[in-house]
């Protein structure tokens, strides 16, 4: 069939969108009839560029690029993070959203896949500047979005106060207070219990529940994590409690590592003191080269996208790879890492535990009924350790990695939504 192709849809695309058209690729044989509407996955159904212009301290008028980009929404309204980083483009917006589309159905929430950013390095703004442009940001999305439609959510340099702007100009805007507009809200806002947490505890109960299958002691366990944020800080403080030691540390301000273990707690304090891991006092420095090669047992990217290369791959020395990070290993790297028999948990199961709790909390606010903590935990835990089973019998069926069978489950998903629905007109 040929038809006009868009120059988005070419897998030597560089970039993340060029790896998440490479990982469709590897999936498409499975699919069986559905192949059919497999090109649906290659095209986001609608993207959006917005300038975002706003007025700075000194009195000068600055420009963003903002985008938000909705990849798909078969089974549900767009659902995905924005993302506050210099180095945002569509490109990447266009793979993180994919990525959400795949991620919301592996755990099948009922969701489909979207994503915004704004191309700027958020610590060069005063407060006052970050939140007009937050502001100005949702009112030019506000044409998109809202709570049936597209849900915004935190991601890398955004959170609970972003989220709080968000909704307040969404519902000003509508004239509305519009709770459910936004996730990862502060608690008083309509928030949910455990949401702050809930990627970490997503990637720490993958984690668990992988380290079985391959045989591995988790209370014994030497961990590397890359990122101390949200995810990384989170998911290094379960592992430590349950016994693991983390052994190295890798952030934007540096390397550091402690064979005998890094005293985690100590280091949250440090990093929410002082905005990095660079300067903590219990720790050596390493050179940032040579955290990929750290001795321990699992690796933990938690930070951006394509860390994980075929520069590096063969360095790692882990038994596990568990993806907090969304996108954060290369296709190339992926069969590296397979060949030397090391699993890698993939982004799109393993960082799912945000997401789900995002819809818990978006649940309660639709129903004004606000439920417990615990109660949260204990079925967010149950729909992870659910979603990985599911997988993991996948991947033994198809004999493919954990990253192929979460997309065989997460498409096919999608895909006979698609076709259920059928095309209108
Ligand atoms: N930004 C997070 C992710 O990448 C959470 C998205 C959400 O809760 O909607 O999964």
């Amino acid at each position: 069939m040929s038809h006009a192709v868009p120059s988005y849809l070419h897998p030597d695309h560089l970039g993340p969108w060029g790896v998440y058209l490479q990982q469709v690729d590897r999936v498409i044989p499975y699919l069986g009839h559905l192949a059919r509407w497999a090109e649906t996955l290659k095209r986001p159904k609608r993207a959006l560029i917005v300038d975002v212009p706003i007025q700075m301290d000194n009195g000068t008028v600055a420009h963003f690029e903002g985008y938000r980009v909705q990849h798909n929404t078969s089974r549900g309204p767009g659902k995905g993070g924005v993302r506050f980083h210099q180095d945002v483009t569509l490109s990447e917006v266009m793979a993180l959203s994919a990525w959400m589309s795949i991620k919301n159905a592996a755990v099948n929430v009922p969701y489909g896949g979207a994503k915004g950013g704004i191309r700027v390095d958020p610590k060069t703004l005063s407060l006052g500047e970050l939140e007009r442009m937050t502001r100005r940001y949702t009112s030019e999305i506000g044409i998109i979005i809202g709570p049936t439609k597209d849900i915004p959510a935190p991601d890398v340099n955004t959170n609970e106060q972003t989220m709080a702007w968000m909704m307040d100009t969404y519902s000003m805007n509508e004239g509305a207070t519009a709770t459910g507009v936004v996730t990862g809200k502060p608690i008083d806002l309509g928030g949910s219990l455990g949401r702050r947490e809930a990627t970490g505890r997503g990637v720490y109960t993958v984690g668990v529940e992988a380290a079985k299958h391959i045989g591995l002691d988790i209370s014994s366990a030497k961990i590397a994590v890359q990122g101390f944020g949200n995810v990384g800080g989170i998911a290094a403080k379960l592992f430590a409690q349950a016994g693991a030691t983390i052994v190295a540390v890798q952030d934007h301000g540096g390397t550091i590592a402690m064979a005998s273990g890094l005293d985690v707690n100590a280091l949250l304090l440090h990093v929410a003191n002082t905005g990095s891991v660079a300067g903590f006092a219990l720790a050596d420095v390493l050179p940032d080269a040579e955290f990929w090669s750290v001795a321990c047992d699992i690796l933990i990217p938690a930070a951006l996208e394509q860390q994980i290369t075929e520069t590096n791959a063969h360095r790692i020395q882990a038994r596990m790879v568990i993806e907090g990070a969304n996108g954060p290993t290369t296709p190339q790297a992926d069969d590296i890492l397979q060949d030397r028999g090391i699993l890698v948990v993939p982004d799109v199961i393993a960082n799912a535990g945000g997401v789900t709790v995002s819809y818990f909390e978006w649940v309660q606010d639709f129903s004004s009924f606000f439920w417990s903590e615990d109660e949260i935990n204990s079925r967010l835990v149950r729909i992870m350790q659910d979603a990985f089973a599911v997988v993991w019998q996948v991947g033994l069926d198809h004999q493919v990695s954990l990253r192929t069978a979460t997309f065989i489950v997460g498409c096919k998903r999608i895909l006979h939504a698609r076709e259920l629905r059928g095309l209108y007109p």
